[in-house]
């Protein structure tokens, strides 16, 4: 954004001087930069689910594992993100707990728990469990919003979230970072308490135009774990009931079995471990309405090109037919398919530049294919930018015919200096 668009009106919510002076601008690109990587990360995920419940100790860790794990054994590729700050759960049910997440480039890398089951927890940051009792409304949302814009899930089927219970700063930092949520699983046990809590949960999707995908009604009833009975101890259809009454879908009830706390202390998923009990059946049929509404197509992760034609796609900027030093003032891209087990050329294309744009190459040449830059200097920014979308960069290349740089490459002789252009 320039200080002459600011001025006739900057549309940004953080531009309170209506003129911009150079911090601002600064301020406003970083902002950019960040808003379109966290748009680039949620672009590769179908379907993201929130779950949600008006208290605490309801079930809503259980069934957002329990829906995760139900969504990954229907052959989906399922993310679990834990963005419960105030008492991540997540790891301990997964038995994830103390597991150290990588860092790579900048970016945090979720474990996987099973072959389609990656899972990120807040819990795996925190130092100290204690650290989070001190943060302060726009600190939650600051580690929120980091804490999406810098996990590597890659694409994804499914992505649900266990967010912290109740409609405070934390749910709402989500349901803003996140515009496009598919929709919400409020959780709620049959007491009076918890169903005045969900009414509020509904209220705050209704506001915010979240879609509910339904309400499900756990703790309901006893399933003894002996004969597999379900005893109505506690009143229950309160659920049901309410859910009817503010015309929310109801996706089913879940009765209480001890063998539920004993799999989750056990870091044990109770639907794969305990699949023929009351409980379980319930907790994967809340999957079955949440599938049918989304209707993910049923299809293998796509095989990325690279694994498909052992071929590589790489660019070069170019000006005046060389290889250009300043990477982001480029006229044109020479664009190369090479064979690297050969030493080969395939194909070679030259594409004009798109106009100069904060952040827009990434993401122009992410979309073509490319898997690796060679060029003479490009910004740590920009690098940044690069490694996030897996593409590689090769900087310090002396300004040569294309053609030459790649040959160079192919027979392992490019040689390469200083980074001309760090900034
Ligand atoms: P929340 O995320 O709402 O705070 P949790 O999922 O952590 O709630 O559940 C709170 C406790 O209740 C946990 O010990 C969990 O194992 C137990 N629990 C949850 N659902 C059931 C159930 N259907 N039967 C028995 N115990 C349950």
């Amino acid at each position: 954004m320039t200080d002459e668009t600011c001025k006739s009106g900057c549309s940004q919510d953080s531009c309170s001087s209506g003129s911009c002076g150079h911090g601002e601008v600064e301020e406003n690109l970083d902002e950019f930069l960040e808003n379109q990587m966290l748009a680039d990360r949620l672009d590769k995920i179908d379907h993201k689910i929130l779950v949600m419940s008006g208290k605490g100790g309801v079930g809503k860790s259980t069934v957002a594992v329990n829906l995760a794990v139900t969504l990954s054994l229907s052959g989906y590729s399922v993310g679990l993100l834990d963005v419960d700050i105030h008492g991540p759960s997540i790891p301990r049910l997964l038995k994830l707990d103390g597991k150290k997440v990588e860092i790579r480039a900048g970016q945090i890398l979720p474990l996987a728990a099973s072959e389609n089951l990656k899972v990120m927890s807040i819990g795996f940051l925190l130092q100290n469990r204690d650290d989070a009792l001190i943060w302060r409304g726009p600190m939650k949302m600051g580690i929120i919003k980091q804490f999406l814009k810098d996990v590597e899930w890659g694409k994804l089927d499914y992505l649900v979230i266990d967010s912290p219970p109740g409609t405070g700063d934390e749910p709402l930092s989500i349901c803003q970072l996140i515009p496009n949520l598919t929709g919400a699983v409020i959780v709620t046990s049959p007491q009076e308490l918890s169903l005045s809590d969900v009414r509020k949960s509904i209220t705050f999707c209704r506001q915010l135009k979240l879609p509910m995908l339904g309400v499900v009604e756990n703790m309901s009833g006893f399933a003894c774990p002996h004969c597999g009975k379900v005893t109505d101890i506690f009143s229950t259809g309160g659920g049901e009931k309410m859910a009817s009454q503010m015309s929310v879908p109801f996706l089913g009830r879940v009765p209480i079995d001890p063998r539920v706390c004993l799999a989750g202390d056990a870091g044990e998923p109770y639907v794969y471990h305990y699949a023929k009990t009351e409980a379980a059946q319930a907790l994967e049929k809340i999957a079955e309405p949440i599938l049918k509404a989304t209707q993910t197509p049923k299809e293998p992760s796509p095989v990325s090109r690279a694994e498909r034609t052992k071929t590589m796609r790489i660019a070069v900027p170019v000006t005046g037919g060389r290889l250009a030093m300043h990477f982001g003032h480029c006229d044109q891209f020479a664009i190369f398919d090479v064979d690297p087990t050969t030493e080969k050329i395939l194909n070679q294309d030259l594409v004009a530049a798109p106009a100069h744009e904060p952040g827009l190459l990434p993401r122009w040449l992410g979309e073509k294919g490319v898997q690796q830059i060679i060029c003479g200097g490009m910004g740590a920014r920009a690098q940044e930018l690069f490694s996030q979308r897996q593409i590689a960069v090769i900087t310090g290349a002396s300004g040569e015919e294309p053609e030459a740089v790649i040959r160079a490459y192919l027979d392992g002789s490019l040689a390469t200096g200083e980074n001309v252009c760090d900034h």
